[in-house]
């Protein structure tokens, strides 16, 4: 970014603000430019720099995303999760009885969404892959039942229309987040889109990804940290809870969280969960299934309804005491 600066400016002042902003500035030789060498500063601290004396002009010194940045479009009210701030159900729709038993214990909690794979994007071909389109349509039903909303994974633009229809929300999971074209097909569905990061995405490449769907006309796109890879996993893939407060600064979108892939296994799910509240992050994606022990992707760390009933009521209580502001039926 280069600030350029009026005769009258003070641009020690400002030079001094955007260090405790935690940004790094460097004079242009003749002292009246600065120059900002982070690609990604927060918005609020852009408005300041714009409005700050003495600044004559803001340029981008790179491309940076517009909509994904809110600098282009309009921003959508944030979503309503409710008084439950998770978005909850197994990792993959098995059956319909199955799904409607989730579904039955979800809204009892006072959940809103409902989760379920229908396509799994499994490591290995002999996996589990997924009931497909059929999957889709319990989920769809069980939900309904339930007065719950929908958040279904597409993994391949041939399904991306019919699935695309019986979710509210579309979730491109993890492998697919470098998948422009399928980002710009569920794009032009006209869905929010849940974003996952990508297990070795930077934040460059996930803010990127959702300017693909928003460009190609999603009305909102939810980002979702769920663990990196790194030399250091706890079990599966290293929790970056650092992104919640980054993407939160940096674009008007929600950011959740999803503890259970990152933990891999199921002790691990709930501390990781209160620890992305305290984050900031305005919702979790977590894994609950009747029968854990007979699941058929993700076991380990599918949390059992006794676990996850706990955990409920520890993030409702995390959750008021950290935003009491918050009316609790919201
Ligand atoms: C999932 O949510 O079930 C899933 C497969 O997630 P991810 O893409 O994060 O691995
Ligand atoms: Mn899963």
């Amino acid at each position: 970014m280069l600030i350029t600066l009026a005769p009258d400016a003070d641009p020690q002042a400002l030079a001094d603000h955007l260090v405790r902003a935690g940004v790094a500035a460097t004079f242009a030789p003749q002292g009246r430019a600065m120059v900002v060498k982070d690609l990604w500063v927060p918005q609020a601290l852009r408005a300041d720099i714009e409005s700050w004396p003495g600044v004559a002009s803001v340029e981008d010194l790179e491309v940076r995303p517009r909509r994904a940045l809110g600098l282009e479009g309009q921003a959508p009210p944030p979503p309503q999760f409710g008084r439950l701030p998770v978005v909850a159900g197994p990792c993959a729709v098995e059956g319909p009885a199955m799904i409607e038993e989730a579904a039955a214990f979800v809204a009892s909690l006072g959940g809103r969404w409902l989760r379920g794979g229908t396509d799994k994007p499994r490591t290995s071909p002999h996996g589990f892959q997924g009931h497909g389109l059929k999957a889709a349509t319990w989920l769809r039903q069980a939900a309904d039942a339930h007065g719950l909303s929908v958040i279904a994974e597409v993994t391949d633009s041939d399904k991306a229309e019919a699935l695309g229809e019986l979710a509210d929300v579309i979730q491109v999971g993890t492998r697919n987040m470098h998948n422009g074209r399928l980002l710009q097909r569920l794009g032009r569905l006209g869905r929010p889109i849940l974003l996952k990061r990508g297990f070795a995405a930077t934040p460059d490449e996930w803010l990127w990804a959702a300017e693909y769907a928003l460009e190609a006309g999603a009305p909102a796109v939810w980002f979702c940290e769920r663990g990196l890879r790194s030399p250091a996993p706890l079990k599966r893939f290293t929790l970056d809870l650092g992104a919640v407060p980054f993407v939160q600064a940096m674009t008007p979108w929600p950011v959740l969280v999803d503890p259970s892939h990152a933990a891999g296994s199921s002790p691990y799910v709930a501390p990781l969960a209160r620890a992305a509240l305290a984050a900031g992050a305005d919702a979790l994606l977590i894994e609950v299934h009747p029968d854990p022990a007979r699941a058929c992707s993700d076991a380990l760390q599918a949390l059992d309804f006794d676990a996850f009933r706990t955990l409920a009521g520890e993030l409702i209580r995390l959750r008021a005491a950290l935003a009491p502001e918050a009316p609790a039926a919201c």
